[in-house]
């Protein structure tokens, strides 16, 4: 009898650190799903670097996920060497490294080619970002199936999709006082705002450098064959039925895209370090030991943890009273810190970017980590009793998947809407500031810090607390449930296209 072919799925994400860690998780998901897959993963010759260490840092790495490096040189156009990755790009170098991406379509196609004409029978599927929805032609060209993977949430997802699609904002009459829009796909009653808008989309009239990127991709990836979503079924109701309305194509959800370790009904004790593996392939500012160690001698439920993802920052003024309102606050604290907007990211941070001998005088209080903190390890602790987040979708599900409240500061892309559905939907998360420009003082911040750690019976701390401990059970649940049944469903609708 003949051996069954191999089927082979080539992934290729987005260039950006919060897009790498979904799809490698995604691997991961389908293979412990059903281990007879050849999975590839294609990407700049940075990003695959980032990819190999993530994979090497896996206690067990699966021998069926291969890398492939597309030949990338970032000077080519016009950005700094060596930016392969949102990672430490300031926006305007981002839009360029956007419309750069493209620029993978040649290698990507040639590597196509080459798969399918080695193995003209293997089953082969890509498995595209959004925002790469070149690849649907190429899959077109070479009569491979193409399903997309949006690693946002649904309803951020929708809001997203709609808004770049129709720009509804810019039917606001000007000099309007209501600054509310309704978006298409939304029900009329789910009224979105110019706040909840990132400033490029606020000013994008479809022949912007932004519109012109994301309006071809997200079309491209309509055409599709269905879409995967780092969600559950359950979590998201208003989302999923957006959603589903308004690209007309099967999504699967198929979320959380986590190590399975961090699902354990016992995490969210000490995890110990380590336990759940490095997932980004990037230097940590803190050995995760020394982070646990830390949280180990915190009472449970009582640390604040920061984080604004791995591409943002906030403005100069902004870091001085979130400083001063944390230390205001009382409250103890894990700040993953960068230098502010207008720096360099990667370099050096300043001690005048924060106020004068705060590391000294925080003590035990604080703990300030540069740059890049094993976040998954500190969400886990038990001592981690809240999070101030970016809303990036990742971050979310990460937070959520433990239990831990949000405290919100969107900061860009689809994270506004994130936090819109987190407090009208969720009832997990109260908004302190959006953007780089918003005004917050020392006493707003100290103020939320400690209602949202408060222990207050019938508190809203406490209310916020219980909402996000359901999602978290739900999250779980879907584990063996919702998210299993959609990715076999998934399978199966893979295997009937051959
Ligand atoms: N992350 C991390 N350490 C950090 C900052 C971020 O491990 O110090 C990880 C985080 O766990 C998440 C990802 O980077 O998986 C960030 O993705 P998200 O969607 O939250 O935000 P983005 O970076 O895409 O804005």
């Amino acid at each position: 009898a003949q051996a069954p072919l191999t089927k082979h799925i080539i992934m290729l994400p987005f260039m950006a650190q919060g897009h790498l860690i979904p799809f490698l998780e995604l691997a991961h998901q389908i293979l412990h799903h059903n281990p007879n897959f050849t999975i590839t993963i294609a990407n700049s010759p940075l990003n695959i670097t980032y990819l190999r260490s993530a994979i090497a840092n896996n206690p067990s790495p699966p021998s069926q996920i291969h890398l492939k490096p597309l030949p990338f040189n970032s000077s080519d156009h016009g950005l700094p060497p060596n930016s392969e990755n949102t990672d430490g790009l300031p926006l305007s170098q981002i839009i360029k490294l956007f419309h750069a991406s493209a620029a993978l379509e040649p290698p990507f196609s040639e590597f196509i080619n080459d798969v399918v004409s080695r193995n003209p029978i293997s089953p082969v599927c890509i498995v595209s970002d959004i925002f790469m929805g070149w690849a649907n032609d190429v899959a077109k060209c070479y009569g491979v199936v193409n399903y997309s993977f949006t690693t946002g949430g649904a309803y951020g997802t929708a809001a997203y999709c709609s808004i770049w699609m129709n720009l509804p904002h810019r039917n606001l009459i000007d000099g309007e006082t209501r600054d509310e829009f309704p978006v298409p796909g939304f029900p009329e009653s789910c009224r979105f705002t110019i706040t909840q808008l990132h400033q490029y989309l606020r000013a994008a009239d479809g022949k912007d450098e932004w519109s012109r990127f994301f309006q071809p991709q997200i079309s491209l990836s309509l055409r599709s064959n269905g879409w995967f979503c780092n969600t559950v079924e359950e979590m998201e109701t208003l989302g999923l039925e957006v959603l589903r309305n308004y690209i007309k194509l099967p999504v699967w959800c198929i979320g959380p895209l986590l190590p399975l370790k961090m699902l354990e009904n016992n995490s969210g004790s000490d995890t110990g370090s380590g336990i759940i593996g490095q997932r980004s392939g990037k230097q940590h500012g803190i050995q995760p030991e020394k982070c646990i160690e830390w949280l180990d001698s915190h009472p449970i439920g009582s640390v604040l943890y920061i984080s604004f993802g791995s591409q943002n920052t906030i403005s100069e003024t902004q870091m001085m009273e979130l400083a001063k309102g944390l230390e205001e606050s009382k409250k103890s604290f894990i700040w993953v810190i960068r230098p502010p907007l207008g720096f360099d990211l990667k370099g050096n941070f300043k001690p005048e970017w924060l106020p004068t001998g705060f590391e000294d005088r925080i003590g035990k209080q604080g703990l300030v980590v540069h740059n890049w903190a094993p976040q998954l390890e500190i969400l886990c602790h038990r001592s981690t009793g809240a999070f101030l987040t970016h809303c990036g979708w990742n971050s979310v599900m990460e937070g959520l998947s433990q239990g831990v409240p949000l405290i919100g500061w969107p900061l860009a892309a689809e994270q506004g809407y994130n936090a819109k559905m987190l407090v009208e939907e969720m009832g997990v998360c109260v908004v302190l500031a959006r953007g780089v420009h918003s005004k917050i003082t020392k006493e707003e911040v100290s103020g939320v810090v400690n209602v949202v750690l408060g222990k207050v019976e019938g508190g809203k701390g406490e209310d916020m607390r219980k909402k996000a401990n359901n999602l978290k059970e739900l999250i779980r649940a879907s584990v063996k449930g919702s998210s299993y049944k959609a990715m076999d469903d998934f399978l199966t609708t893979f295997d009937s296209e051959f």
